[in-house]
């Protein structure tokens, strides 16, 4: 066990035997991200606080929807004067990334700066390539999840994507919330043909234009000025999509009312008329959607 912060240590599972150390470290939180329950090998005598975060090391592991809960169990026993330690079996993917993630909150640094500050503390750590890009993901909204932001909407059904055939059914909770069943100020699409709301603008999901280099690129994916451009909305699922999506990997989507073509679907993911590669990929024509903008009401 070894400390990397003023009351924040990281450690391997075999540390939580080290009654000792622990105490001499007035340790009085444990944070265990394991898949394998900490609560047995913890000491017995006064309690201390746990927090458990059941995740495997592996790349495709969601660590990143609970890094704002693990901080502020780290805040937690500072403020209450304590110390806490953060361990996973060998102490150095897992338990590395919560403490990056810590790192970056506290001094809001950039992932790579972070990841070396800890590097420099604690030679082995060695965070897998999945975390790495998680922790990165986590620098880009600002060291904090933002659930309703198209690049955390992108990376959960990305998450989703890695397990889709064993998984066989969307999570509800993934779909946005069928626009043409209630009313919001917001842009949304319609169906151009028969004018069936389709989705709102939050729903959609940007990507950075691609170079296109290894493109097999449509001449009408360049604008007049030669620029490559996107012919398709990329969006997140909504739920009249559902019962597309049931149990197969890719497919068409068609209007709910008129069934005409809309778009596709692949949870392999696709490639944009501008060369980006986006995984996985729900998209509609733009040629077959009407942008509508809501009037201010009249006073
Ligand atoms: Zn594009
Ligand atoms: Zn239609």
């Amino acid at each position: 066990m070894l400390q990397v912060d003023p009351g924040v240590y990281i450690g391997a599972a075999a540390d939580l035997n080290d009654v000792q150390a622990l105490s001499a470290a007035s340790v009085s939180h444990v944070l265990s991200v394991d898949s394998v329950d900490p609560g047995p090998l913890l000491p017995a005598g006064p309690g201390f606080s746990r927090k458990w975060v059941n995740v495997l090391d592996e790349a495709t592991a969601d660590l990143l929807s609970h890094l704002d809960a693990c901080c502020a169990f780290l805040d937690q026993a500072l403020d209450g004067g304590g110390a806490a330690l953060v361990h996973c079996q060998a102490g150095r993917s897992r338990s590395a990334t919560v403490v990056t993630a810590y790192l970056m909150k506290k001094y809001q640094l950039g992932f790579s700066e972070a990841y070396l500050k800890l590097k420099t503390l604690k030679a082995d750590v060695q965070v897998n390539s999945g975390f790495q890009q998680q922790l990165q993901l986590y620098e880009d909204m600002q060291w904090e999840v933002d659930t309703a932001s198209p690049a955390y909407k992108q990376y959960r059904l990305m998450k989703i994507a890695e397990r889709y055939p064993e998984l066989q059914q969307v999570p509800r909770e993934v779909f946005a919330l069928d626009p043409a069943h209630s009313r919001s100020s917001e842009v949304s699409y319609r169906c151009r043909k028969c004018s069936r709301t389709l989705f709102r603008d939050s729903s959609i999901l940007g990507h950075p234009v691609g170079d296109g280099a290894s493109a097999f690129i449509h001449k009408k994916s360049r604008n007049m000025s030669g620029e490559l451009t996107c012919t398709s909305y990329f969006v997140e699922p909504v739920l009249w999509m559902e019962q597309a999506l049931l149990g197969v990997m890719n497919g068409q989507l068609l209007c709910p009312k008129c069934s005409s073509k809309l778009g596709s679907f692949s949870w392999y993911g696709d490639q944009c008329s501008c060369g980006r590669w986006v995984t996985p990929a729900f998209q509609l024509h733009r040629t077959r959607l009407d942008e509508i903008r809501q009037l201010p009401a009249q006073k």
